[in-house]
């Protein structure tokens, strides 16, 4: 048996196209034939339909089918037909399938003329790989929009290259019968488009049409009309529902956000004319135009018609294009900028299942846009920015990330808690879960328990490792603790670093610089301003920020002046906040000790007046990276002292140059030079090895990462950062099946 690992080069149908009709010529030689197995990304991409066109173009016998492992093909014809037929297979792929492996024998001819798409094999090893959702192609657009269509404004048009995948598919094979689509039958029309192989529904599996498709539970003309009244809708989508209302209406919105409880995090807005909206590099441009149709952090324009409170204190904007026909026909008809967030309530996971929706969003939502096809798994939207996602969901979920090393038996890593996520991994595959949202609630946690088993058996996993984070209260880690299965609990920072660096294909060893909010620490303390040396086994801590106690603890994450004011003590300067000799006594009973650099952050932020309280996390460093801007300043100097970086230097720095009237603009700058120069000083004390992972969220601060980056650069270091995987927490799955793949062999 011959394995190979599929290159793709570019298409070159016209060599073949050339070499068949010189082959035709001839008589052919004596009949072989073979059977392919081909791994990978396979079904629901159109592939099947292109086996048989490619067939047919080099006449051949045989057939091709769904299995549960991928898609198997047999072919009989003369040995030149058949090379040129396995070359064309790898080379000519359509653009949405991800071939892994192509496993070839030759078996016995049969005599087999005809070539046919054969009904799929049951059973057997399930190891096919189920596609992520796929945005509407342009051939669905058209038909959408032309009233000779059949198909004119039916929302649930789809074909072979688009429509949803990962979010209605309840088993592999992909086929009609294993996705939500098995209750709507087919009518006489639809069933005669899937099964020609001239046509582009040919076995495209989520087909319908108005006569035996789908159907929405309002009409679209009054939900448009209820939006411009300022009215909130929720309309349920590919993952989930959102929450949409006119985003240009400043009430509207308000009351979007009064009643989600979700007083100031930005919200995301979906337009078919972005340009109107933010400033697009070409890598957002293309990102945004991509068939993942993420939401894309852009700059705003000024003169954007966007309500204020829709993404306030920031100039960035999260955008996304209509990714289903139903978007493109609600943003058509309402000609403007849709808010559509998350259905849910504040940080809770978002509502997917009819009954569920109108129950927990019932209050919010003054109208429901809703249909009869049911979500089988939730999918939030994914978010990213031009270098790195922030978010990354639907449209990625569930492809693959590969790792360095092989896993010696299937395992779950469950990640930690805010922006969480799980990973499943088998043999040499991640497969990182869709956003699960805050796992801090009872909603969070069933959510997360629903969907790792909805994925397991996707993927036809029983785990026999756990890994989990160190932290004794995640709900993800004592849900771990309480399988009978081995478990291998990762330290927060070290998964952290393991994700970066097993991202980018290694193994280390290497430093790690892990600027990040809370980690539990093995000593008890607050971890989360690290330089880490380690590798996918192990770690050492080299070097930290000093550590300051956080007066009230959690409630000095939401109060951020607090942390300041233990900030200002430490550097032995008056603290002007009116309740900290009340807040002082805390001191005395609840102040663990944090080197969490957002803590830093939010002290920093604090002072200089940004914000003394924070309704999101990661709120007041985010406001503090716009006050700093562009501008340029000489870095603070800090202390490093037994490999403690004494920060409290820049906050002292910070007060003195407030009472001298400097700038605060100037100063937010000098603050994060200061911190990028602390840092990079700390990997050059640290020496080796010479390459430096940055992970962490504080590493979603541009102005940071960049300044951090470039220092190491210039000192010569190899610096390598994410650009798959958020530097948030929803990288800790990844990090933690990093280090039990490596570690457990
Ligand atoms: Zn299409
Ligand atoms: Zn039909």
């Amino acid at each position: 048996m011959l394995r190979t690992k599929a290159l793709m080069p570019a298409p070159a149908a016209y060599i073949y196209a050339e070499a068949v009709r010189t082959l035709s010529d001839e008589s052919g030689g004596v009949a072989q034939r073979r059977r392919l197995l081909v791994c990978g990304v396979v079904q629901g991409v159109g592939f099947r339909p292109f086996v048989y066109g490619l067939a047919r173009v080099h006449e051949l016998g045989g057939f091709v089918r769904n299995d549960a492992r991928g898609v198997v093909i047999e072919v009989e014809g003369a040995k030149e037909r058949l090379d040129l037929f396995a070359a064309a297979l790898a080379e000519q792929a359509p653009p949405l399938a991800r071939i892994a492996a192509i496993e070839t024998s030759e078996i016995e001819p049969s005599g087999e003329r005809e070539f046919t798409i054969a009904p799929s094999a049951e059973g057997g090893e399930r190891t096919a790989l189920v596609p992520a959702d796929i945005a509407t192609c342009d051939d669905c657009l058209r038909e959408l929009f032309d009233p000779s269509d059949r198909r004119f404004r039916y929302p649930f048009i789809n074909c072979t290259n688009c429509g949803p995948r990962f979010t209605i598919v309840r088993a592999v094979p992909y086929d009609r019968a294993n996705t939500t689509m098995a209750s709507f039958e087919m009518c006489e029309q639809c069933r005669r488009e899937y099964e020609d192989p001239a046509n582009r529904r040919f076995h495209a599996e989520p087909t319908c049409c108005p006569e035996c498709g789908p159907r929405l539970s309002l009409g679209l003309d009054e939900a448009v009309s209820l939006l411009h009244q300022g009215k909130i809708v929720a309309i349920k989508g590919l993952g989930g529902y959102h929450l949409a209302c006119d985003a240009a209406d400043e009430q509207a919105v308000a009351r979007l956000r009064e009643r989600k409880r979700r007083e100031e995090k930005p919200l995301a807005v979906m337009t078919s004319e972005p340009e109107l909206l933010v400033g697009l590099s070409p890598a957002e441009e293309a990102l945004l135009r991509s068939a993942e149709r993420p939401v894309v952090l852009a700059r705003r324009r000024v003169d954007a018609p966007v309500a204020a409170s829709v993404a306030p204190g920031t100039e960035w904007l999260g955008v996304m294009l209509p990714y289903t026909p139903l978007h493109h026909l609600l943003c058509a008809d309402f000609a403007g900028a849709l808010v559509m967030t998350s259905g849910n309530l504040s940080d809770e996971p978002i509502a997917f299942e009819n009954a569920e929706a109108e129950r927990r969003l019932g209050e919010i939502a003054d109208a429901f846009l809703s249909h009869d096809r049911p979500i089988e798994r939730r999918c939030e939207d994914s978010v990213v920015r031009a270098a790195f996602p922030l978010r990354r969901s639907r449209g990625y979920a569930p492809m693959a990330l590969p790792l360095p090393v092989s896993a010696k038996a299937p395992l779950v890593a469950t990640g930690a808690e805010l922006k969480s996520t799980f990973c499943v991994v088998r043999d040499d595959q991640a497969f990182l879960s869709p956003h699960l949202g805050d796992l801090d609630t009872e909603l969070a946690y069933s959510a997360f328990q629903t969907d790792l088993e909805l994925y397991l058996q996707m993927l036809a996993v029983e785990p026999e490792l756990l890994a989990c984070d160190l932290h004794p209260d995640y709900l993800s880690s004592k849900w771990a603790r309480a399988q009978e299965l081995e478990l291998l609990e990762v330290q927060h920072h070290h998964a952290h670093a393991a994700a970066c660096l097993a991202e980018n294909g290694e193994t280390g060893p290497a430093l790690a610089l892990v600027l990040d909010g809370t980690g539990y620490g093995p000593d008890g303390t607050i971890w989360g301003g690290e330089l880490l040396r380690f590798d996918l086994a192990d770690f050492e801590r080299i070097s930290h920020l000093d550590p300051v106690p956080l007066p009230g603890g959690e409630a000095a994450v939401r109060e951020p002046w607090r942390i300041a004011a233990a900030y200002l003590e430490r550097a032995e300067r008056p603290v002007h906040f009116a309740d900290w000799p009340r807040v002082r006594e805390s001191l005395k009973v609840n102040a663990p000790l944090s080197a969490g650099a957002g803590r830093l952050f939010d002290a920093a932020a604090a002072l200089l007046g940004v914000r003394e309280q924070i309704s999101y996390e990661g709120q007041a460093a985010i406001e503090l990276e716009q006050l700093a801007g562009h501008a340029k300043a000489e870095p603070y100097a800090c202390r490093q002292e037994d490999g403690r970086i004494l920060a409290a230097d820049l906050i002292a720095a910070i007060h003195d140059d407030l009472a001298a009237g400097r700038g605060r603009t100037e100063i937010a700058a000098a603050f994060h030079e200061g911190v990028a120069v602390a840092f990079a000083e700390a990997c050059e004390r640290a020496a080796e090895p010479r390459t430096v992972v940055l992970s962490g969220g504080c590493f979603q601060n541009l102005r940071l990462l960049a300044s951090v980056r470039r220092r190491l650069e210039e000192q010569g270091f190899r610096v390598l950062v994410h650009s798959l995987l958020p530097p948030n927490d929803a990288c800790i799955s990844f990090g933690q099946a990093a280090i039990a793949t490596y570690s457990v062999r």
